[in-house]
């Protein structure tokens, strides 16, 4: 092969173990660009280096958007993100370009369903407070009135987004004793009763807001969902309610939450998505002993995220190829 065939592939982060060997092997024809730091790619040496790029390899930290595309250049085919969400990418600019997106759909939809039961436990369960009293000294002789929480048992819980994971938390959540869920999305959907194996029903905002004892924000980032939960959805629900969002933080309107934590108006809050990323230490979201956040971590397994790198090299080669994409986003 001639030069002039060559192709460049654009990754903007050191993969997990085997997915990393892959690339260091190399593949026929490909001359690979890498940004190597554990750390995201800045914007200006994105710009940079993505110019001449068949394909780019991303993660959910790197916008693509139409100065990134422009900085490209036209000769790029595929643009893969190592996640199943693209909120990050203007997807009609790639539209227009004729440029495919590949995602990497169900790989991580147990790993990322297993963090939201994590949180839904954690939360209800008041894990914060009870650590924090061990490590602080807190921890006095056993009470029966000391940090207690809520179960699960016969509740009702509320599901924004039933797709993969909103299906996979639900069927999780039926083995605690859950009595009745309801959920929410842009259409109501067949068959679902028996993937959950319990009873499943579609209902409006308000109604899911209203009866619900756990909310599991489990919808991607659009711009019908952006800022969905603010204070007024908040003032809605129960005032003992366990929220919980593993989807994307600009789903929630952060001084909504914030203000609603500072009121009372919630029971226990668990976030493993927030704006920004990373949340400032100093944030007032930190503040609230009711409020658990971790660093989105969702699919963060060795397997899952082995399988989602392995995934987007698949689809980022495919595009680079010309060939359909194996999971591109609008499958
Ligand atoms: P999915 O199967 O495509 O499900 C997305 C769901 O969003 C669909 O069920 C859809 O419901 C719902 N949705 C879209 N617009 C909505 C609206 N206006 N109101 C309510 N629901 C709406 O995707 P998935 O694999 O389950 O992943 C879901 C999201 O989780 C991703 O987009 C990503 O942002 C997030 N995620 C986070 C982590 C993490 O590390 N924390 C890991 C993986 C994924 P309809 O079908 O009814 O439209």
């Amino acid at each position: 092969m001639t030069d002039l065939q060559r192709s460049k592939l654009l990754v903007t982060r050191t993969l997990p173990q085997l997915s990393q060997a892959r690339l260091d092997k190399g593949f026929d024809g490909v001359d690979i660009v890498q940004w190597k730091e554990d750390r995201a790619i800045p914007r200006q040496e994105f710009l940079k280096l993505a110019k001449g790029a068949d394909g780019i390899l991303c993660l959910l930290t790197d916008k693509v958007d139409a100065e990134l595309l422009d900085a490209a250049g036209p000769q790029l085919k595929v643009v893969s993100t190592m996640s199943v969400g693209y909120d990050h990418v203007t997807v009609s600019e790639l539209e227009a370009r004729k440029i495919a997106l590949g995602i990497t759909p169900g790989v991580l939809t147990e790993a990322t369903a297993d963090t939201t039961v994590l949180l839904v436990l954690s939360a209800a369960r008041r894990l914060r407070e009870g650590v924090d009293a061990v490590i602080q000294g807190k921890w006095g002789t056993w009470s029966p009135t000391w940090l207690l929480g809520s179960q699960l048992t016969d509740k009702t819980v509320g599901i924004v987004g039933l797709g993969r994971i909103g299906v996979a938390v639900a069927k999780r959540l039926k083995a605690f004793g859950v009595q009745k869920f309801v959920y929410q999305g842009t259409r109501p959907k067949k068959d679902v009763e028996k993937e959950v194996g319990g009873e499943i029903e579609f209902v409006d905002m308000d109604r899911l807001l209203k009866e619900s004892d756990v909310i599991c924000v489990c919808c991607a980032l659009t711009d019908k969902t952006k800022n969905m939960f603010d204070y007024a959805a908040f003032s809605k629900m129960k005032d003992s309610v366990v929220f919980v969002n593993t989807a994307r933080g600009g789903i929630v309107e952060q001084d909504g939450l914030v203000r609603a934590l500072r009121e009372g108006k919630l029971g226990s809050v668990g976030l493993d998505v927030t704006v920004p990323e990373p949340l400032p230490t100093d944030s007032e979201l930190l503040s609230f002993p009711n409020c658990i956040v971790l660093p989105h971590i969702g699919s963060g397994t060795l397997e899952t995220r082995t399988a989602m790198s392995e995934i987007a090299i698949e689809n980022v080669l495919s595009g680079i190829k010309g060939e359909r994409l194996p999971h591109p986003h609008d499958a």
